[in-house]
């Protein structure tokens, strides 16, 4: 017989401290083989930002890695395949994962840029002065320039000569190159430098590179040294003073990205600003597994400098991405096309500002993304009351919140400093232009912008599962 008397769990006594939010740590409660695939996706990660140096280099490296993984180059694809990768100038590119030809839904988007902030040659690069040569530079993107000065700097690029062909160049990455740097003047003579803003210390003007100083035959006399330069590269790599013109040659910190710390629970690297997003948002694309949505991973140029040119987000390279699928498949009608890239949901990836402890003041800590603490969800960006900005509607904030729970990725609400303290903006406004969900969700990092970013492995980490998560559950 059974016993008729219902043991009754004793209740849960209410406890409003059930009701807080708490933030946890990417560091915490985690194991062993946690740790071991946080450390294993960043060394995949600092391989890529050591290929992928530029837009061009970045476009090269997700191509090799998508083929890999079954992407076929739209060029040659068909309405068989099912993993496309579009190109778009060579700076900007499209992965996308077809599972449902009709198109009557819209899509999965995560979007990020792998434009980064560094010097450009000039058009009319090359000089001479005191019998030193020097190629002369703009900046790309918000820099202070007074963190490029006396460092290993390479050159990374194309030369494209008058007959179309391309001169690919990477100098300074080989343990056998040369580098180059952008001298500083001596303390012992800076008094009135000393006395200058932040701002001027280093003018634009004066970021010129260093290239060399042997003249031409041995025998110095006027721009001697600019002809043996001139001299060198052409034998080099076959082309005149005249093809800098149409190059675009980039000068970025040399080296490897690193380890960062005894625990190595950092990478150090140039250009994390958007190359971490990018990383984790084709990883993800890749590991999302089967679905009967269609996924997209896209890839922008010129983010740095306002997202305007064909291949910026302040395009249509968007629409003209999903109008070159749906033809693929047969389904190239205005209506398909409009009405899947206003049914889309897209996260504009793009980093965010960690709280850097000796600059405390600038942060308001409650809502500033703390390194380390997973990845940033932003609801809105912009400056002034929000200004410029895309808000994300809070019903799609909670379908994305949830997903992120769903796999146990770690996030954190993150605003861009206290308010009125200055602020930014990310691709999220534009896109949104299409009628589409779109919320910023990116990792925090420390130094944006300079030479040498620092994000956090477990962050890195979370934002790919965040993304991930978003592919599979949205
Ligand atoms: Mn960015
Ligand atoms: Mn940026």
């Amino acid at each position: 017989m059974a016993d008729t008397k219902k043991k009754v769990a004793p209740k849960k006594e209410f406890d409003p401290k059930d009701l807080c939010y708490s933030k946890k740590s990417g560091w915490s409660e985690i194991t062993e083989k946690n740790l071991k695939e946080i450390m294993d996706f960043a060394g995949g990660y600092k391989e890529f930002l050591t290929k992928a140096k530029t837009e061009r280099e970045a476009v090269k490296t997700i191509y090799e890695q998508a083929k890999a993984k079954g992407y076929k180059c739209i060029c040659e694809a068909t309405a068989k395949d099912k993993k496309i990768f579009i190109n778009f100038d060579n700076v900007a590119c499209v992965l996308a994962e077809i599972n449902d030809t009709s198109f009557k839904n819209g899509w999965l988007m995560v979007g990020s840029h792998i434009d980064t902030p560094r010097l450009d040659l000039k058009g009319y690069p090359l000089y001479e002065k005191e019998d030193m040569a020097y190629f002369k530079t703009h900046y790309y993107g918000g820099i202070k320039k007074y963190q490029w000065v006396t460092r290993p700097l390479a050159l990374h690029g194309v030369v494209v000569k008058e007959d179309g062909t391309t001169v690919d160049i990477v100098i300074g990455e080989d343990d056998n190159d040369p580098v180059f740097t952008v001298n500083d003047l001596l303390i012992h003579l800076a008094q009135e430098q000393m006395e200058k803003s932040a701002r001027k210390v280093i003018e634009g003007e004066n970021l010129n590179i260093l290239i060399g100083s042997i003249p031409y035959k041995f025998k110095y006399d006027k721009d001697s040294v600019k002809l043996a330069i001139l001299d060198m590269l052409y034998k080099k790599y076959g082309f005149k003073e005249e093809d800098f013109v149409s190059a675009e040659l980039q000068v970025v910190p040399a080296g490897k990205a690193r380890d960062v710390g005894l625990d190595r629970s950092f990478v150090g690297s140039h250009g994390q600003d958007d190359r971490i997003c990018a990383y984790c948002a084709m990883q993800a694309i890749f590991d999302s597994g089967k679905s009967n949505q269609n996924k997209i991973a896209m890839f922008f140029d010129k983010e740095e400098i306002g997202s305007k040119g064909n291949a910026g987000a302040n395009s249509n390279i968007l629409e003209r991405a999903v109008n070159k699928l749906i033809n693929l498949y047969g389904k190239g009608d205005y209506n398909t096309l409009i009405n899947s890239l206003a049914d889309s949901k897209f996260l504009s990836s793009d980093v965010n500002a960690g709280i850097e402890p000796e600059w405390a003041g600038v942060f308001e800590p409650m809502n500033a993304g703390k390194v380390g603490w997973g990845v940033c969800l932003t609801k809105f960006t912009g400056a002034g009351g929000k200004g410029n900005s895309n808000e994300a509607h809070a019903e799609f904030v909670a379908k994305c919140r949830a997903a992120f729970n769903k796999d146990n990725a770690r996030w954190q609400t993150a605003e861009l400093g206290k308010v009125d303290c200055g602020g930014g903006g990310t691709i999220a406004m534009f896109i949104a232009e299409y009628g589409m969900d779109v919320l910023d969700v990116g990792t925090a990092i420390l130094s944006m912008h300079s030479p040498f970013e620092v994000s956090s492995k477990a962050d890195l980490y979370n934002t790919y599962l965040a993304y991930r998560a978003f592919y599979k559950y949205l």
